[in-house]
């Protein structure tokens, strides 16, 4: 937590739960990772957290947007992005929010089948396009590409196919799986790339882009390399696969940018034993439905702070709220929490910046969305 966040709470004492975001930290990472990555242009995911506050000092500090739709186009416009620095990244788009896109001056577009490109050459023609291919999603916590991307062979032909139809075949795009701790998935993403690079410049086609997508990992409960390490192994194999014709790179992170930027707030609301269970179920004010979706399969395990770190603690399941019965946070994960804590404790879940306040629910079982404070 910074001391930004952690004055605010302690001064402020705001109602919880709530989100705590200090956007100083957010230009910290932005600037840390333009420092490992000096030639790859930065594409903010902007799903990642869409507040104004945090788009408006990532443009002030000249970053690009990666946009999933309509809405989020808006966002970055509001905020002050020019629209040719944003992407329009999601491989399934609304025909009308392609339109809209268009309009708003939006010039780059994903996609990763050939309907979808036909959408494209039809309702953003000449624009520029790139094609997903499917990669290795091993080592992500949080991984993606099932539903994304297509095999380097089709990827091929709709890249051809694309400059038939009028667009600006721009380049390729990758997304090796949210919170990835392995930098060895980016090198072999990029050798694939590479490979169709070359394939398609044989055909004809000569593609200027490589889109290295986000991935880049957050300190949860687990230590993960620093992101010097992601820019050295992905800057080693782009130089391997493309010598010193390299193309224009483009990185969109998202969590890696505002994740350990946030701390949740929460109250513990009940502590209680049951039966013969040999832990003690800890229930907080958030949970699932409350903006904690990833802790879905218990896939991204928050570290949690509360006022009595440092005594002794014991097993414990952690629970939300809401009378739902995968309003489970983690039973799976061998939690700990102090012995002492007990209902009407503050607790802190911390790096919870990203992936939260868009995933809150709206009040079912009458609980409001998570309430934002940016500092
Ligand atoms: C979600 C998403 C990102 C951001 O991923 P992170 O793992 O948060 O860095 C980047 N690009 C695309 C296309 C995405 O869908």
């Amino acid at each position: 937590m910074t001391p930004k966040v952690a004055r605010f709470l302690a001064e402020q004492q705001p109602a919880t739960p709530c989100l705590v975001l200090d956007i100083d930290r957010v230009a910290e990472k932005f600037r840390a990772l333009r420092e490992a990555l000096p030639l790859a242009t930065i594409y903010y995911a902007v799903k990642a957290n869409p507040a104004p506050q945090v788009l408006g000092r990532l443009a002030a500090l000249g970053s690009s947007f990666d946009a999933a739709g309509a809405e989020e186009i808006d966002a970055c416009l509001a905020a002050g992005a020019r629209p040719e620095a944003i992407s329009f990244g999601n491989t399934i788009k609304k025909i009308s929010a392609i339109r809209r896109a268009v309009a708003a001056g939006v010039q780059m577009f994903a996609f990763d089948s050939a309907e979808e490109l036909d959408k494209l050459a039809q309702h953003a023609p000449g624009s520029r396009v790139y094609c997903r291919i499917m990669v290795e999603n091993a080592g992500a916590d949080w991984p993606l590409s099932r539903k994304f991307g297509t095999t380097l062979e089709s990827a091929r032909e709709l890249m051809v196919r694309a400059g038939e139809l009028g667009l600006d075949p721009y380049g390729l795009s990758f997304h090796v799986g949210s919170q990835q701790t392995d930098t060895a998935s980016y090198e072999a993403a990029i050798g694939r790339v590479g490979m169709l690079f070359t394939d398609l410049r044989d055909a004809g086609v000569n593609l200027r882009m490589v889109n290295l997508g986000g991935g880049f990992p957050v300190r949860y409960r687990d230590e993960v390399p620093d992101i010097e390490a992601f820019g050295n192994a992905i800057m080693g194999a782009m130089t391997k696969h493309f010598g010193n014709a390299l193309p224009e790179m483009i990185v969109e992170p998202g969590r890696f940018i505002v994740g350990d930027a946030g701390v949740v707030s929460a109250e513990v609301v009940l502590v209680s034993r049951r039966g013969a269970d040999p832990v003690r179920w800890v229930y907080l004010d958030i949970g699932r439905f409350g903006g904690l979706a990833e802790t879905e399969g218990e896939a991204i395990k928050y570290r949690i702070a509360t006022t009595h770190d440092g005594t002794p603690t014991g097993p414990v399941a952690i629970a939300g709220p809401t009378c739902d019965g995968a309003d489970i946070l983690y039973e799976r994960s061998n939690y700990r929490l102090p012995l002492a804590l007990t209902t009407g404790d503050r607790v802190e879940l911390l790096a919870t910046g990203a992936y939260v306040t868009t995933y809150a629910s709206q009040r079912f079982n009458g609980f409001a969305p998570l309430a934002e404070h940016y500092v």
